[in-house]
């Protein structure tokens, strides 16, 4: 297997005189991807980035940064972005933890990292949401190319920190085989194809957008229409003509708000696929009402890139988030790791080709993280069907034991969704002196509805066993979310960790 970017570059030799991307109007050919890649590792040589070296990147989302992207990958070099949402102290933190080589980042925040960075010992160049910059300065004036590096499949191709949703993020250091090998599996499963236009309106800071997204789509060389980000009337517009759309739950709740958003309108889209958080049944089923198709739901993480997926056409399961891709092995494990049997709800294992190096500068947690047979243990709770197909239950960290008894949050959120009048609702424990923890729901309600906690617990009544009935349900205009939209259940348990002392 040859490294991310060869076989990128073949790919994009063998597109000839086809659309790679669209960009502000712009259609780029694979030549002009290439030169774009060619031109922006210049800059990273001039830099003195060499093989193994980070390059911080916290950058809006531009055809430019797509350039450097590649450009890291060419020079064997370690891509590790950053969540544009985040703010200095946290940028702080990342720097010190990544100590990277070269740093480039808006240039509206230049000015507060600057002394931050030199001070790390390393580079700063600016890039904006126009592609304009001293990165991009520096690119424009390179004249001769850089021999792109020879790398090996293990070297590290990019460091990817989680979203930070159960504790402090971790860098997952992720190699040139783990990128490539997943990008070709879901390719193959996805049948995509020169004849696909992927809608790509995701953020290029996460493994969805960076690699689930682009990766796969540049190696079948197939056509990206790149958004500046996720925007209804964007997306609208850019729908006709287009055949794969992706995007996380909250995108396709909020197509779903608009009335443009129709059969007439997604009659193209052969493949619209959903993951990055849990997508509600409620979702699946209106996306199935209005468009006549069905979504189909893949289950990754920062870790491992996409551990399961839906199959195109026949292979939709409602509720799943589908079978091992090739060439993983998937488990579902026992607090001792042995595997279950089917139906049962344990630990998610998984081994395979994609399954990340460890944790950067973390060798406790990344031993802790691994079965001695080499499973990585990624943290979530599901059950796998009798034909194969992975249905979630939640995460480990927030299952709830209540009296001994093991109730999964996810279950009592869609009980608690299907009643009248709630929007969202998320369910965690606190402690309680009786029971351990005591089932908790906090409640969303529908605008203009009026909350009412005794009729909520007698409405589950009818549906739950008793033990996962509430003990106490709490309203709330908002649940908290991380800067990637996923409930923060640990915000949410330290807010009501009193609510039975
Ligand atoms: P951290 O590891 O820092 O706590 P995180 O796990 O949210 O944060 P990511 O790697 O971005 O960081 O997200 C991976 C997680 O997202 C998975 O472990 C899983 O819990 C959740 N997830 C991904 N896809 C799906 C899906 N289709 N359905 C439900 N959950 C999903
Ligand atoms: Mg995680």
């Amino acid at each position: 297997m040859a490294g991310v970017y060869a076989a990128l570059e073949e790919a994009l030799c063998r597109a000839g005189d086809a659309t790679i991307i669209e960009w502000a109007g712009r259609a780029l050919h694979g030549g002009d991807v290439i030169a774009g890649a060619e031109a922006a590792a210049g800059v990273l040589a001039a830099s003195g980035v060499g093989a193994g070296d980070r390059v911080l990147v916290q950058v809006e989302k531009s055809l430019e940064a797509v350039f450097l992207y590649l450009a890291v990958l060419r020079q064997g070099a370690v891509f590790v972005p950053l969540n544009t949402g985040y703010r200095t102290k946290e940028f702080a933190y990342f720097l010190d933890d990544a100590s990277p080589g070269l740093v480039i980042c808006d240039p509206s925040a230049a000015d507060e990292y600057a002394p931050m960075v030199h001070g790390a010992g390393a580079q700063l160049l600016t890039l904006d949401a126009n592609g304009e910059g001293t990165f991009s300065d520096q690119a424009s004036g390179i004249k001769a190319t850089v021999d792109a590096a020879l790398v090996e499949d293990h070297a590290l191709a990019a460091m990817i920190y989680t979203s930070g949703t159960t504790g402090r993020s971790k860098g997952a250091m992720l190699s040139q085989a783990n990128l490539l090998s997943n990008a070709l599996a879901l390719g193959r499963i996805w049948d995509m194809s020169r004849s696909d236009v992927l809608v790509h309106a995701l953020p290029l800071f996460h493994i969805h957008g960076l690699f689930i997204s682009l990766n796969t789509a540049l190696l079948a060389g197939t056509c990206i229409r790149l958004l500046p980000r996720f925007d209804i009337t964007l997306v609208l517009d850019a729908l006709p003509g287009a055949t794969v759309f992706m995007g996380v739950p909250t995108y396709y709740v909020r197509l779903l708000g608009e009335a443009r958003f129709e059969r007439e309108a997604t009659k193209g889209l052969r493949l619209c696929i959903s993951g990055s958080a849990p997508l509600l049944l409620e979702t699946f089923d209106a996306f199935e009402e209005r468009t006549g198709r069905a979504l189909l739901e893949r289950y990754g993480m920062s870790e491992c890139g996409v551990i399961a997926s839906n199959l195109p056409g026949a292979g939709i399961r409602r509720g799943a988030v589908g079978l091992p891709l090739p060439g993983v092995d998937m488990r579902i494990a026992g607090d001792d790791g042995s595997a279950l049997p089917a139906n049962t709800i344990g630990s998610v294992e998984v081994r395979g080709p994609g399954v990340f190096c460890g944790y950067w500068r973390m060798p406790e947690k990344t031993r802790a993280e691994f079965r001695p047979d080499g499973f990585f243990i990624t943290g979530d709770l599901g059950r796998v069907d009798g034909e194969g197909y992975l249905h979630l239950v939640g995460r480990a960290k927030d299952m709830v034991i209540s009296g001994g008894l093991n109730v999964y949050p996810s279950e009592v959120e869609a009980a608690i969704d299907a009643l009248a009048g709630v929007d969202e609702s998320a369910v965690i424990g606190v402690p309680h002196a009786d029971f351990g923890e005591a089932v908790v729901a906090v409640v969303r309600l529908q605008p203009g509805e009026r909350g009412d906690a005794e009729a909520v617990i007698r409405a589950l009544k009818g549906e739950l066993a008793a033990f996962k009935v509430p003990k106490a349900v709490v309203f709330t205009d908002d649940l908290p979310r991380n800067t990637m939209g996923k409930v923060e259940k640990a915000a949410l348990r330290n807010a009501h960790a009193a609510l039975f002392a």
